[in-house]
């Protein structure tokens, strides 16, 4: 089982910020920023590559739950950037899509 799939079932710990039916979200373990979330879908999805028409709405919900965590996280105001890294050139290293929510500095 995947990293992300043994956090979603409790049996790694992690910094979970916020979790729902369809989705948990905690911080990464390395943060590049002073607020650096991992967004998740509880449905392993290995990558961009791999998504289907059928996931669209959590896709959808993904992105929403990174406009809420960056309202919560208070860096609604001052900005953020959201990344999906896919596949090796694209320097995902987990294989379970996540949504990378970055902010609390200027960003490159
Ligand atoms: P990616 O390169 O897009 O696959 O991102 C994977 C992210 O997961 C990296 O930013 C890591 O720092 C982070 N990460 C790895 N292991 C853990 C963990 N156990 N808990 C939280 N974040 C993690
Ligand atoms: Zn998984």
């Amino acid at each position: 089982m995947c990293l992300f799939c043994q956090i979603i079932k409790k049996e790694i710990p992690a910094k979970i910020v916020d979790e729902d039916e369809n989705l948990i979200s905690f911080a990464d373990i390395n943060p590049k920023a002073p607020v650096h979330l991992l967004i998740v879908p509880k449905k392993h999805i290995e990558s961009l590559n791999q998504i289907k028409e059928d996931d669209l709405k959590l896709l959808g919900k993904l992105i929403l739950k990174a406009k809420e965590l960056a309202e919560k996280f208070k860096i609604a105001g001052s900005g953020y950037k959201l990344i999906f890294n896919c596949g090796k050139d694209g320097g995902q290293v987990i294989p379970h899509l996540h949504l990378h929510l970055l902010g609390g500095k200027k960003l490159e």
